[in-house]
């Protein structure tokens, strides 16, 4: 694995922000917040489901190219630019997923009162899109020439049922070659996310005779016995320590409201800072609702095991921790204090996931600016200060890859 040979110290941002072509990228930075917004704006109209990321992708190739970058399209339809450095063994990734979670059809127009933008994925991930478009240009502007070589991603498969796969495909590219890898992922400034939480996720089926609500009255109700395994898993409870979370996110099932459904189905999100708690938690889930659908069988009149449970795994996530000490987190308080911005450490599941659980040093970081509402219909951005989060990128990126005189 390449290792982070220079440490940065304190001052050595203060001396790098103050190199001339480091000081022409920051300037570049000052002025062109409108055009970064530009961007995440049109990057944020173009709708990007999972597994649909294609035209949004095609949309950031265009904008690294006009940066001066080389890109590529990898078979998975990730983007990557490559900004060569002297040293084309030892590479720092920064990567932000093109994906949303909303499906085909949404409405992603942006509505824009001054600084504010409202829209379905304006935040996440329009805003980690948007900030490293941004960087890029601020490279080019630049003309810096670097120590390690610069990829910059836009990654598929973040979201949903993606599993990660976009990054998984990029860290297995680089593999050994990576020296650092920070995910750009949604707005603020105010966090350095060092670990990736552990999640496990299903879709669980029950399936049935099904049957006339009437006269086929007494038989087992494939979304009964789901019903029933739900309410028996949400009984249990989930420690705080280590910090651990459940959603059924989805259920669906049945053809209408007079017929004994023949299948209904559930998605299920588990997720836990301790891999072994999602484990625990997996076993008891399949236990709950196996329970929950003897339990129906049981009270049925007619139909008796005839339930089927079916669980589909729809993907897993590893945990993962960077060392309180790892040189990068050193790089990256440094950075914090010469801008003055005041971080606190989190914990979240991100592309950045991939790289920690392989001992990869790496990092979650937002874009800059203020978002809320992620995941809704009312997510909202405010790019006010986006500035501050697009010169942390720069100045982290440039002090990891090295300044070459
Ligand atoms: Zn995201």
């Amino acid at each position: 694995m390449a290792t982070l040979y220079a440490r940065a110290a304190g001052d050595s941002i203060e001396k790098l922000a103050d190199d001339p072509s480091c000081a022409r990228a920051l300037a570049w930075i000052d002025t062109s917040a409108v055009w970064v917004t530009d961007q995440q704006i049109h990057l944020t109209e173009i709708p990007a489901p999972e597994f649909k990321e294609a035209p949004r992708a095609e949309y950031l190739k265009k904008i690294f190219e006009a940066a001066g970058l080389k890109v590529q399209l990898d078979k998975l339809g990730n983007v990557i630019a490559e900004r060569p450095g002297s040293d084309a063994n030892s590479v720092i990734l920064l990567a932000a997923h093109l994906d949303t979670v909303f499906p085909a059809g949404t409405d992603v127009r942006v509505k824009r009162h001054s600084n504010r933008l409202t829209a379905p994925g304006v935040a996440d991930n329009g805003a980690g899109l948007a900030a490293l478009a941004g960087v890029a240009r601020a490279l080019s502007e630049s003309r810096i020439q670097t120590t390690k070589t610069i990829v910059l991603a836009g990654d598929v498969g973040e979201e949903g049922e993606g599993n990660l796969r976009g990054i998984r495909a990029l860290v297995e590219t680089y593999a050994s070659r990576l020296a650092a890898v920070i995910a750009v992922d949604g707005a603020s400034t105010e966090h350095i996310t060092t670990q990736g939480v552990a999640s496990h996720r299903f879709e669980i089926a029950v399936t049935g005779p099904g049957g006339h609500s009437w006269s086929d009255f007494g038989a087992p109700n494939p979304i009964t016995a789901l019903s029933r395994g739900i309410v028996k898993f949400s009984a249990q409870p989930v420690p705080d320590d280590p910090r651990s979370s459940y959603n059924f996110g989805m259920i669906e099932g049945g053809t209408s409201i007079n017929s004994i459904p023949s299948r209904a189905a559930v998605k299920v999100d588990l997720r836990s800072e301790d891999e072994a708690e999602v484990n625990k938690m997996e076993r008891a889930l399949r236990d709950a609702m196996q329970s929950g659908a003897r339990e129906e069988m049981s009270a049925a009149h007619d139909g008796q095991n005839t339930l089927r449970l079916i669980v589909r795994s729809l993907g897993s996530r590893p945990a993962g921790k960077l060392p309180d000490n790892a040189p990068l987190l050193e790089t990256l308080r440094n950075v914090d204090r010469f801008l003055g911005n005041r971080s606190r450490l989190e914990r979240s599941s991100t592309d950045a996931n991939i790289p920690l659980a392989l001992n990869i040093p790496a990092v979650s970081l937002g874009g800059g600016g203020k978002g809320g509402g992620s995941h809704t219909t009312a997510e909202w951005y405010d790019a006010t200060g986006r500035e501050l989060g697009l010169k942390r990128l720069f100045l982290a990126t440039v002090a990891l890859a090295g300044v070459q005189p």
